[in-house]
Parts: C-alpha cells; structure tokens; sequence
C-alpha cells in the first residue's frame, strides 16, 4: 500500500522510502479560520461541481479533465492555479477508487442494483471533505535548533495568504516534520477543530529475515483481526461500539426529519473515524509482536468481500469491506516501516482446513466459532485455527518470494 521511490540524490546507495502520515492541529485565530472555511467551502464546491461535468462526459482521467475543465473550474470558484489543480486530483482520484471498489466486488456483482445505482451518480464531495495541498499553497516553518521559534503554517486561501498561523503536534512528530521532506498535506475540519494530515517520507527499515517464522493474520467480521497467537481482543470493543451504533441509527432512521438526517451522516462519519482508529492500534500491535518476535506477517490474499462473509445490509457491508481493506494496507505499511516481512497468500480453504494434521473438509468448520477435525480431533477457535494455516503458507509463501524462479504458480505480493 505503502508507495516505494528510491532517493536519487544518492546513487550509490538506494534507499527506499515509505510515507507516514502525520496530523497536526492547526490554530488560526479570528478571521484566519474564516478564510480557512471559505476556501474548504470552495474547494469542494467546485470538486463537486467538476465531478458532475466529469461524470456526464465520461472524463474521467485527470489528464483529460484537466486540459477540459481546467479554465472554467478556475473561473467558477475563483481558485489559484495550484488549487485548481489539486481540485482535479482530487476527483479524479476519487473516481479511480470507485472503480477499483466496483472492480473488488464491493458494491455487489455486475448488474445488481446497488452496483448499477453506485456507478450511475457522480460524486458528491462534502462542504467540508479534506481537501489536499501541496509545497506550493502550503509552507511549514519548523522551531530551529533553539526552539526559539514556534511551528506555523503559511497557506493559500480564497482571501489571501494566511501567514504563520500556530501548529501543534506531538514531539516526534514535529521532529519527523522538521527533518523530512514533506509532500502533499490534507487539510480537514473536523467537529470545529482544524487539522493537516501531512505525508512525509521516512526511509525504510531494513528488512528483517523472519527467523521464527510468521504471524498469521485472519481478518474477519466477528473478530476483524485473529491472530496465530490466538490474540483477538480488539474485535469484542469495536462490535460493542458498532451495535450501540446500529441502535442508534435504527432510533434515528425512524425519525425521518432533516435533522436526523444530518445527524446519522455525522454518525456513519463517525463510526468510519472509530474504525479508523482501531485499525491503527490493531495493526500497529501485530507488528509490533512480530517484529519483537523476529516473526513476519502474512494476510490473505483478498478480492472485495471473501465468500465465507454473508452479509445482508448493504450498510454494513460498506464500512465493513472498507474496513477490511483498510487495514490490511496498514498492516502492510506499518510491516515495511518496521522492516518486518509481509506477505498475502492464497485464501483457498483456509477455514475448512485443521492447522494440527492438514486435512481439509466442510464439516470442519462446527459453527462461526468452533472448529473441530472430523480426522484428528482437534479442537479450537475457529479464526485461530484459520489464522495459523495462514501462518504456515505465510512461511512457505516466504520462500517462494525469496526464490522466485522456483515458484511459477503465484505472482509475488
Ligand atoms: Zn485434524
């Protein structure tokens, strides 16, 4: 997930870089934060707008959009050059993900009607969705050596440049900040709070050989992350929170006003945030274990939603399936900045077959839960026992990447 570049400023030594992203609350006084909602307001306005032309004419590469729309976008909204550009991005890339969630299967099988009623509408982009900004409308001054600075911004907005408004982040974070090329930062208002996710690239840990072998990782609905280890704590947390959640939802999509309206898309938003966040404290615990452990990581490899998922609500299966994919990328990402092995490996009766003697049947799999070899007896979780196949093919997947002339039958991950 994570993108690899190699630094060309030292071409003897390639070293390989992998981007972290770091937020920052950002403090604008008075009508600096007035400044900063207008052009957020603008921004999306006009990625709105630029999306339904897009869709209608059936542009939709950036390339295209921009030599098309480009003039008018900027004459429309009044926006910089820069921004306007970023506008288009912005759009673009957003169609480019539709299509690759299409493509998954996560809006359901060709010709189904919450497939056909995705693709049919143009995106809408909210008033206040993050809008990203590059060295050119954005600039960090850091705290110098003496700490006798603070840390500001300068950025571009509808009503000029705001210079030097106030940043704060966590130590680290500020020290990644002001040692490390920052590139392109999203800016975000959340719950009145203004914030910027910036992307700095920190190089890559060397890659570790995982002497003691690997980390299976089973992702699911019940438990979203077993491992081999048998650790499954934090899927009991997030589906107490996601059923106290649906409740209310269910309360508020009774009430059929506006206002609840507003308040389940507040909700749903929230929810994603809280996913968010469990994703990274999961992901970030398993690589921690492995790397403690000189073990790698290996997932499954997956397309959209695996068979062995049934889902009814169409609801659901978005944050769920977005969820899923989500955290393999961190998974995958926090693995290679920790040099930590990672591999995906074929999904194919992961759950039917016994981790003790290798047999594979149906009538293995009990229930949800429970697993029991109808050969050897052996009993366990179900997930657990999935995840330490995974574990096993993570080694053998582990040498086919090592020597890869030798394993013709599946492409490295
Ligand atoms: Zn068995």
């Amino acid at each position: 997930m994570a993108k690899r570049s190699s630094d060309l400023s030292v071409p003897a030594v390639t070293v390989l870089l992998v981007k972290q992203v770091v937020k920052v609350r950002v403090l604008p006084v008075g009508l600096e934060a007035v400044a900063l909602d207008a052009t957020l307001r603008a921004c999306n306005n006009a990625a709105s707008w630029l999306s339904a032309q897009m869709h209608a004419d059936g542009v939709l590469r950036k390339h295209d959009a921009q030599k098309r729309f480009y003039p008018e976008l900027r004459q429309r909204f009044g926006l910089s050059a820069q921004p306007a550009v970023r506008v288009i991005g912005k759009v673009a890339d957003a169609y480019t993900t539709l299509r690759a969630n299409a493509a998954a299967g996560n809006y359901g099988p060709p010709g189904s009607r919450r497939r056909i009623t995705v693709l049919a509408k143009p995106i809408v982009f909210r008033d206040d969705a993050a809008q990203p900004f590059d060295a050119r409308c954005l600039s960090w001054q850091m705290p110098n050596v003496f700490g006798d600075r603070e840390a500001t911004v300068s950025i571009w907005t509808m009503h000029g440049r705001l210079r030097k408004i106030r940043i704060l982040a966590a130590p680290g974070d500020l020290a990644l900040l002001g040692t490390r090329k920052i590139g392109e930062s999203d800016l975000v208002q959340r719950d009145g709070k203004w914030f910027l996710y910036a992307t700095v690239n920190v190089p890559e840990a060397p890659l570790t050989e995982p002497v003691n072998g690997f980390v299976g990782v089973d992702l699911g609905i019940v438990n979203i992350a077993t491992t081999s280890d048998g650790d499954r704590a934090a899927g009991a947390c997030l589906n107490r929170y996601r059923k106290r959640q649906a409740r209310l939802r269910k309360r508020l999509q009774a009430k059929k006003t506006s206002s609840a309206r507003r308040l389940l898309r507040k909700r749903r938003r929230k929810e994603r945030r809280f996913a968010t966040d469990v994703n990274h404290y999961v992901s970030k615990r398993i690589v921690a274990e492995a790397e403690r452990t000189g073990r790698g990581i290996a997932v499954e490899q997956l397309g959209g939603i695996r068979d062995r998922v049934r889902l009814r609500k169409p609801q659901r299966a978005t944050l769920h399936s977005w969820a899923f994919a989500q955290l393999g990328g961190f998974l995958a990402y926090k693995a290679q900045a920790a040099g930590v092995a990672f591999v995906k490996v074929d999904p194919a009766h992961t759950s039917q077959t016994c981790s003790a003697c290798g047999w594979v049947d149906k009538r293995n799999r009990r229930s949800q839960s429970v697993f029991e070899c109808v050969r050897c007896d052996f009993v366990g979780h179900a997930d657990h026992n999935a995840a330490n196949n995974i574990a096993e093919r993570g080694v053998v997947r582990w040498g086919e990447v090592m020597r890869p002339h030798a394993a013709p039958t599946l492409t490295a991950s």
